[in-house]
């Protein structure tokens, strides 16, 4: 018996972004030659792709992590380092991806969306090259890799069809598939027959063709526990309307209207909203009933249904009774719901929910150095960004670290005038201007020789 899995976690991770490189050019006659670090590489893309060829998610069976290659390293000589190799992982159409711990939804994997990129690989940081100034000749700071981007997904298979076929196991669900589509389901007398769901395409003269999905799992005492049916439920979310499989000739013994009822039930304890999709009844196996269509029972289920608004149509799989009927009916009514493709929106998006984490930054006394210290990838950032050389850049940096509250941070740790702050290399020297407003001086040398 084939192992059914439409629902797994694995963990993805980006790649991290190449450091940028600090080095100095070295030329013969040229005492100090100029920063010549070259730029890290991006890192690799976690890009998910449907592969048509694929129909569970077996493959992801066993959870495990997937990981983009990490972007290079910069180098000397202004060698950009390489950028790291995307991850492609193929899943198959219908495959919803959601943030494992909040199940909200990142990406639905059906229709026009056929690719997408979840996670994006670290930039690379920029060389020291970069950062040289006139009174900066020699900086001794590179701009480190963006970080990778971990997180860990649910990956759930809900198939797309137009017609969900729901009811107990050896109703005939499966017969039904293979009569009216070009689907080749397996049918045998045994419960548990189908264990991953199978589509047919059926295809009508004079109207319009539908998908039908068998939605297997609606497993005998499913109700009480006894497991499996709601991990079927789920494909049911995406269809437009169902057809309710019956045994009405009680092969088994079993009284059709409770069978209704039970999976009536089942539907609405699952997702109130299934019950609001039309639904249809095929009181199937009626060529093992004396009277056919006229029996006793059909006019049961008749009575009870039809007076809400649900046809009941009395059918044979086995001799095609009745089948003609129902299919142009689901017809008819599926070109009367509203078209509107049942597609999960985005809810989560990973590059603005982790990335974030990189707006942190930190404000300490180093007492070894006698310094200030401001870091974090936020300063870092900006550092990066900003030309200190020009007033302009200078007076922006300045607003940016009084905006983000750092000058507060200082005050705080009782900075004093004229004492030093330190960010990635570059030294600056404290002091309150006359509206109180802290200034920095850049003047304070870079006392550090270059390599
Ligand atoms: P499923 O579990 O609902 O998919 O049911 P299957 O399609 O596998 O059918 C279960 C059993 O019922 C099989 O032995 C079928 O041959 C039989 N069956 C299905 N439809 C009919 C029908 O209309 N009449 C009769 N007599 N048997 C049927
Ligand atoms: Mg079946």
């Amino acid at each position: 018996m084939p192992v059914f899995v439409d629902k797994a976690k694995i963990f993805i991770s980006s790649g991290k972004g190449g450091d940028g490189h600090i080095s100095f050019r070295r030329e013969k006659f040229v005492a100090n030659g100029g920063p010549d670090g070259g730029d890290g590489g991006k890192g690799g893309d976690i890009i998910f792709q449907v592969d048509e060829g694929l129909n569970t998610l077996a493959d992801f069976h066993y959870g495990g992590k997937y990981k983009a290659e990490n972007g290079q390293d910069g180098n000397k000589r202004r060698c950009h380092g390489k950028n790291g190799s995307d991850l492609i992982i193929k899943v198959p159409e219908g495959t919803v991806i959601k943030e494992a711990e909040s199940g909200k939804v990142i990406a639905d994997m059906s229709r026009d969306n056929k690719e997408m990129v979840v996670l994006k690989g670290g930039k690379g940081g920029n060389g020291n090259m970069h950062y040289a100034t006139s009174t900066m000749q020699a900086p001794k700071y590179a701009q480190p890799g963006q970080p990778a981007l971990e997180l860990e997904v649910l990956l759930e298979l809900k198939v797309i069809a137009d017609v969900g076929l729901v009811g107990f196991p050896n109703v005939g669900k499966s017969t039904f598939l293979s009569k009216v589509s070009n689907a080749k389901p397996k049918i045998a007398n045994y419960h548990f027959t189908t264990l991953t769901p199978m589509l047919g395409v059926v295809d009508l003269d004079d109207a319009r063709g539908f998908v039908v999905a068998d939605i297997p799992g609606l497993i005998e005492g499913a109700s009480e526990g006894a497991g499996l049916g709601h991990e079927f439920l789920r494909h049911i979310e995406r269809t437009r309307m169902m057809i309710h499989v019956v045994d009405a000739a009680s092969t088994e013994g079993r009284d059709p209207l409770e069978d209704i009822e039970l999976i009536n039930n089942e539907l609405a304890g699952y997702n109130a909203d299934i019950t609001k999709k039309p639904q249809v009844i095929a009181a199937n196996k009626i060529d093992m009933l004396p009277e056919g269509e006229d029996a006793e029972i059909i006019q049961k289920i008749r009575d009870q249904y039809e007076p809400l608004g649900v046809k009941v149509f009395a059918i044979s799989t086995l001799t095609g009774k009745g089948v003609n009927e129902l299919l142009y009916y689901v017809s008819r009514t599926l070109s009367e719901i509203q078209e509107k493709p049942i597609v999960f929106e985005q809810e989560y998006f990973p590059e603005e929910a982790l990335r974030t984490a990189d707006e942190a930054f930190e404000v300490f006394y180093d007492q070894e150095e006698a310094e200030y210290v401001i870091e974090g990838p936020k300063i870092e950032k900006m550092l990066g960004y900003t030309n200190l050389e020009s007033e302009k850049g200078f007076a922006f940096f300045q607003k940016f670290l009084a905006d983000n509250g750092i000058l507060d941070e200082l005050e705080k740790l009782h900075i004093q005038e004229g004492d030093t702050v330190r960010m990635y290399g570059f030294k600056f020297e404290y002091y309150r201007n006359a509206d109180t407003q802290p200034v920095f001086d850049d003047s304070v040398e870079d006392e550090e020789e270059e390599e």
